[in-house]
């Protein structure tokens, strides 16, 4: 049967190519143009300053709405995590538990039409957020609220539960023949 109601959506961008956050922006930019409230929070993300937080400011301040600004974009990490055979720093763990509450509590409040969890695939990844809590509030999120998460290697237990899960395919990346990152592209 198809669906033809309005509902809120969950959505993944996953997979090794280029492009899970700048989807979820343009989404984002979609939504915040037709007058919905939208909240970007950024799992792991902190010591690199990148564009689209000035761009989210300008337009925050732009769509402002007497309960607030319409969009909002924060970074809840420092950007930089240890992985593989090094111990998982607990300043990183107590970031992500923070990140997620906050994340937790924007999307059951239902003030948001729009929460976007950038990377907070790769917190999962890395064992330093357990896909149980996700799902659980994801369950039980407010029907109207859109969700999108976006990292590598979404968990298995979110794919199913969403509903328009994207997985980048890594054609070619500039990075291969050694360019470097690019302001305005990448960050
Ligand atoms: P973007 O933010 O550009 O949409 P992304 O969200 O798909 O990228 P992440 O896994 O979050 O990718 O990686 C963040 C950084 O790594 C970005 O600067 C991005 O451009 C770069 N990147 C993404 N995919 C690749 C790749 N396949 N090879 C090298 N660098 C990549
Ligand atoms: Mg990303």
């Amino acid at each position: 049967m198809v669906e033809t109601s309005r509902r809120g959506l969950i959505l993944i961008n996953t997979g090794p190519g280029k492009g899970k956050t700048t989807a979820a922006l343009g989404t984002a930019f979609r939504a915040a143009g037709n007058g919905m409230r939208v909240l970007i929070l950024q799992f792991l993300k902190g010591s690199w300053h990148y564009g689209e937080l000035d761009a989210a400011e300008a337009l925050g301040k732009a769509l402002g709405t007497p309960e607030g600004p319409a969009f909002v974009m924060k970074q809840m990490g420092r950007g930089f995590v240890k992985v593989g055979g090094a111990e998982t720093d607990p300043e990183d763990i107590r970031m992500v538990e923070e990140a997620w509450n906050e994340a937790a509590a924007a999307i059951l409040s239902g003030e948001w039409d729009l929460v976007v969890l950038d990377e907070i695939n790769y917190a999962i990844g890395y064992k330093m957020l357990d896909p149980e809590k996700v799902a659980e509030v994801l369950r039980a999120k407010p029907e109207m609220v859109h969700v999108i998460l976006t990292g590598r290697n979404a968990h298995p237990t979110l794919v199913e539960l969403a509903d328009t899960v994207t997985e980048m395919r890594e054609v070619k990346h500039a990075y291969q023949k050694g360019i470097l990152a690019q302001r305005g592209i990448e960050f």
